[in-house]
């Protein structure tokens, strides 16, 4: 007998129960992968370039058995098991609204051929919907959200299937990476998760629940593609996490891996968040349209040297750190008072790691509109967030050249300067101090309109 596993956001052999599964009970298993046009439009070269580079080294690893087929799935996952003759398709469950849309559909269309759909497992520890508060409603807060996720607990990471046979099946091939504009992407792949987070157990653990905040260091584990597209399965994370020496590190990075699995549960549970606010505490919010100083925001030029430094990381390496989005997301909705869904469609088009779940709530948190419960009065000032984790000016410094000789003291307001901001640097697109009262007064508004 042969089976289909059919790969999405697992693109790894070691810790994959959809694969094991698949593997059990079968002579023969085909691994497949769809490139779906409705996914592939809206994710921008980066990714989808980061995307073709695991598919190679998978395929590698299969033996170039891999089977890569483009077009709806709908379509080409009952034609490719008929071709083979399986019954059964196995998968890992998608969560967010387009895949669990599409599965259902897959699902509806295998059956009417007498197939199977069978779902194991998730790409998260615990998969959106196991835990509830107390009430028995989906969790919307973190912290309590954090305390039954641990409590709850995940199984132990599986081993790569041995002796599986891959079965062969004309595949449409891998495309070429898409032109990356000068962006350096990390190695892709399953082997380079596993060195990643190898090395990030080795150094950068210890000292991460104080360093990670300061984006100068670049002390975090950088596992955020691999988790993206499931090079790595957050379990096998976990597991070495248990091993590690420094208890109060490895507390703090579980709880930020919780985050991720935080925010796949509320979208599972609210998908209309994908596109419009979470709540609707912000709905008579006025708003202005994304025009010049957000076309300064895109480009790193807008005369704050944190926000311009991140964006050029942005653009340089598809990834930012996380304090960093922060003050990029606070300076887009606070500032610029533009809506956040135009910031966090830029951040998907060009991120490594985009992920709906995790980039639309990043930025609902900080907008106001989604799970932090006292949003209004939080409006970060880029300087005193520059000073504060970026003391040393190490991180403007490394990604604005015109900075590199100017004073620590004044590195994060250049304007300052007795003769200005140096050669080739813009002057701030906006006054702070104005805006975030101007934020103060709309969320005021709002709020009495609401
Ligand atoms: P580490 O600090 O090493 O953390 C380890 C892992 O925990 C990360 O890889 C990630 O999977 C998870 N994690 C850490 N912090 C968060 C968080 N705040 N929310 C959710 N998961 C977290 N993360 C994405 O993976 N994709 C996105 O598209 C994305 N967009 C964001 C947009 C905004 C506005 C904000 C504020 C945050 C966003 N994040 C996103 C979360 C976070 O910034 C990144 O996961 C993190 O910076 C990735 O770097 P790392 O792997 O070195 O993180």
């Amino acid at each position: 007998t042969v089976s289909v596993c059919w790969l999405r956001r697992d693109l790894r052999l070691s810790d994959s129960p959809a694969l094991c599964a698949a593997v059990d009970g079968a002579d023969d298993v085909l691994v497949l992968f769809v490139l779906d046009d409705a996914l592939r439009r809206p994710a921008g070269p980066v990714r989808l370039a980061f995307l073709y580079r695991c598919l190679r080294e998978l395929d590698d690893r299969l033996g170039g058995r891999l089977c890569v087929r483009r077009g709806d799935p709908v379509d080409v996952v009952p034609e490719v098991a008929r071709a083979v003759d399986a019954r059964r398709v196995h998968i890992s469950a998608d969560y967010g609204p387009y895949g669990r849309r599409r599965d259902g559909e897959v699902e509806q269309a295998l059956r009417a051929g007498g197939r199977e759909l069978v779902r194991t497992g998730s790409p998260y520890a615990v998969a959106p919907g196991r835990l509830a508060t107390a009430g028995g409603t989906p969790f919307r807060v973190f912290t309590p959200f954090y305390r039954a996720w641990k409590e709850h607990g995940w199984r132990r990471p599986v081993a790569e299937p041995v002796g599986a046979r891959w079965a062969l099946l004309a595949s449409d091939g891998i495309p070429a990476d898409p032109d990356l504009g000068g962006t350096r992407l990390p190695a892709a792949g399953e082997r380079a998760a596993r060195e990643r987070l190898a090395e990030f157990l080795a150094g950068s653990l210890t000292g991460y629940a104080e360093r990670r905040d300061v984006p100068g260091q670049d002390t975090t584990s950088r596992l955020s593609p691999y988790l993206k597209y499931g090079c790595i399965h957050p379990r096998t994370v976990l597991a070495e996490l248990d091993r590690a020496t420094s208890p109060r590190d490895a507390e703090k990075f579980r709880s930020e891996l919780a985050w991720r699995e935080f925010y796949a549960e509320v979208l599972a549970a609210n998908p209309a968040s994908a596109r419009a606010d979470l709540t609707g505490a912000l709905a008579d919010m006025a708003y202005d349209p994304p025009e010049g100083g957000f076309e300064a925001w895109k480009w790193g030029r807008t005369g704050f040297p944190i926000v311009d430094a991140g964006m050029r990381q942005l653009l340089a390496e598809g990834w930012v750190p996380n304090r960093v989005r922060m003050i990029e997301a606070s300076f887009v909705c606070k500032d610029l008072h533009v809506h956040w869904t135009h910031g966090a469609r830029w951040f998907l088009d060009h991120l490594v790691d985009g992920d709906l779940a995790s980039n639309h709530h990043g930025w609902q948190w900080t907008a106001g509109t989604g799970t932090d419960a006292a949003p209004y009065f939080r409006v970060f000032n880029p300087v005193s967030q520059g000073h504060r984790y970026d003391p040393d000016g190490t991180y403007v410094r490394r990604w604005i050249p015109q900075l590199r000789d100017v004073p620590a003291a004044k590195v994060h307001e250049p304007w300052t300067l007795p003769g200005g901001p140096p050669a080739g640097y813009p002057a701030p697109v906006v006054d702070h101090a104005t805006e975030r009262r101007e934020s103060l007064a709309r969320y005021e508004a709002a709020r009495r309109r609401g």
